[in-house]
């Protein structure tokens, strides 16, 4: 049996990503959350529970993650998860820094939620806490190692930068010593935070890592992590010539909500105000054009449209302005299982 795969987008599921707050307790250099695109409300219980009917009752499996900002710091988290399960959503997951605030672990059982998911941008806490802050190493294991005790399911997100891609291949032995039943590798994205980094950095450091870097570690990386045991993910980013391009705006059932009732398709989209849906009064309603569907139409030679547009540092031309090669979907991923 073949262990590596990509996974195909399907528009047989929906996957919906719920971010029912901004509010964070960290500050990462990274973090991608927008207050002015992304408000800073807190949903109120009612709300949510009107807003995950709305995903529940479009026909399909729902899997529903819940994010922030920190999701544990929202009171109703526990209640949310609770509604979701009898809404009958086929998954829940919760993404963590790992502080799991009130009493999280107390109120849920591992039979109410299919995964914590927690995040660590270093295999050691002076690289890890560079990015995210001081303590967030040391709290973010803390977390891991109760929630493991307890016996709920785990994985863990590395989001990969020029920052902390030396260290990834070191994470193997930590992910089996904290008892993580998934690992997710992410690549670095030019929004929120590194966004507004990246106008005022020097372009000779660059915060994405370049394709050949990003070929040289990662695949091997998450290779011999999984011969460890896990099941590990990482996206595809850079397309081979004989691999096909496929937008996931257009062929999966992805949504992005936000506090504010801005939905999108896309996560590269969010920083600007290009949702092509809107939650309000209990419906989701189509914006007017121009929205990231009308981008999604767009075929190009480079691949990703919001590639191009907001991060084109990762392309390549030859001298006749012919790019070197595609950039996936940031959706698309490759998948190890474990031996
Ligand atoms: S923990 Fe997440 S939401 Fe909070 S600052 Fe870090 S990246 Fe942003
Ligand atoms: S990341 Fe690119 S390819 Fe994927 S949904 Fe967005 S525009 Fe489409």
């Amino acid at each position: 049996m073949t262990r590596k795969r990509t996974v195909a987008f399907s528009p047989r599921a929906v996957n919906l990503f719920f971010h029912i707050l901004t509010r964070c307790n960290l500050k990462c250099r990274h973090c991608y959350i927008n207050p002015d695109q992304h408000g800073t409300a807190t949903l109120p219980l009612n709300t949510i529970e009107n807003w995950l009917k709305v995903f529940a009752d479009l026909g399909k499996p729902a899997n529903l993650i819940l994010l922030g900002g920190e999701p544990t710091l929202h009171p109703d988290l526990a209640a949310v998860v609770q509604t979701a399960r009898r809404l009958q959503f086929a998954s829940v997951t919760i993404d963590t820094n790992g502080y799991l605030f009130h009493d999280i672990l107390d109120r849920l059982t591992p039979t109410d939620l299919d995964y914590f998911s927690f995040s660590l941008d270093g295999a050691t806490a002076k690289t890890n806490d560079a990015l995210r802050g001081r303590g967030s190493y040391d709290a973010c294991l803390a977390g891991i190692r109760r929630a493991v005790a307890k016996g709920f399911s785990t994985s863990l997100i590395y989001t990969v930068s020029t920052a902390n891609i030396d260290e990834l291949p070191q994470m193997g032995s930590l992910l089996e010593d904290l008892g993580i039943d998934r690992f997710f590798i992410q690549v670095l994205g030019i929004r929120g935070n590194p966004a507004l980094q990246a106008d005022r950095m020097a372009a000779d450091r660059p915060l994405q890592v370049d394709r050949d870097r990003w070929l040289a570690v990662v695949p091997t990386a998450a290779e011999q992590i999984a011969d460890r045991g896990l099941t590990v993910t990482y996206p595809k980013v850079f397309l081979s010539p004989r691999e096909n391009f496929a937008c996931a705006g257009k062929v999966a059932d992805n949504y992005f909500v936000f506090p504010n009732g801005r939905v999108y398709r896309c996560p590269l989209c969010e920083d600007f105000p290009l949702h092509s849906l809107t939650l309000e009064k209990g419906r989701l309603d189509a914006m007017p054009p121009i929205n990231e569907n009308d981008l999604f139409a767009l075929d190009i030679p480079e691949g990703c449209v919001m590639n191009r547009l907001i991060q084109p540092g990762n392309l390549v031309y030859d001298a006749d302005g012919v790019p070197a090669y595609r950039i996936a979907c940031c959706m698309l991923k490759e998948e190890i299982l474990p031996p």
